[in-house]
């Protein structure tokens, strides 16, 4: 190869690096949000990505995923952000609080010694409706900061504690959200 040609083909090269990291920039900045609205996953059956909806998109939605770990009080979650040179504008990273930082990073202990200790917890002869009021207090806050996709679990906990109240259709209320956000995988 004379050095013309191979000048040419090390700028093609640049430039085409050049305009992939520039989409990746832009593709990144328009879809992030710290509330996503799919998952990604590798499919190795058909050696693809998948796109995967985790909440409710109506049509003309716009689509979001996380390119951070959620589970980062909002400093850090910006920092990380901070390669792909933007702030991120997300409802949960603009309103963070000391409050919705604990409680992502909090979360999955919280959930899963909630989910763990749940037999136990009905099979408590002091067991009684006020029982789930801590519960339904998380399942609030959770529903506020945008992480009930990542909190299938604390629904199992809160319709096997109806089950227990016998109060069928809380139970039922609560096995609807169950399905709705629980990976397939996870039921
Ligand atoms: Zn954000």
């Amino acid at each position: 190869m004379d050095i013309a040609r191979l000048g040419k083909w090390v700028q093609g090269l640049i430039i085409g690096w050049f305009s992939s990291y520039c989409f990746l920039l832009y593709f990144v900045k328009s879809f992030s949000s710290c509330i996503s609205s799919i998952c990604v996953e590798f499919d190795a059956q058909s050696f693809s990505m998948k796109y995967i909806a985790i909440r409710d998109i109506n049509a003309g939605d716009q689509i979001f995923l996380s390119y951070c770990n959620q589970a980062m009080p909002a400093k850090e979650r910006r920092k990380q952000l901070e390669t792909y040179g933007f702030v991120c504008q997300c409802t949960a990273c603009v309103d963070a609080t000391p409050e919705s930082d604990k409680l992502r990073q909090e979360l999955e202990e919280r959930l899963s010694k909630l989910f763990q200790g749940r037999e136990a917890m009905i099979a408590d002869p002091k067991f009684n409706v006020g029982s789930l009021d801590p519960l339904l207090k998380l399942e609030k806050d959770i529903m506020k900061e945008g992480l009930e996709t990542e909190s299938p679990y604390l629904f199992r906990v809160i319709m096997d504690g109806y089950l227990k109240l016998k109060n069928q259709k809380k139970a039922e209320e609560y096995a609807k959200k169950l399905f709705k956000y629980a990976h397939p995988s996870a039921l």
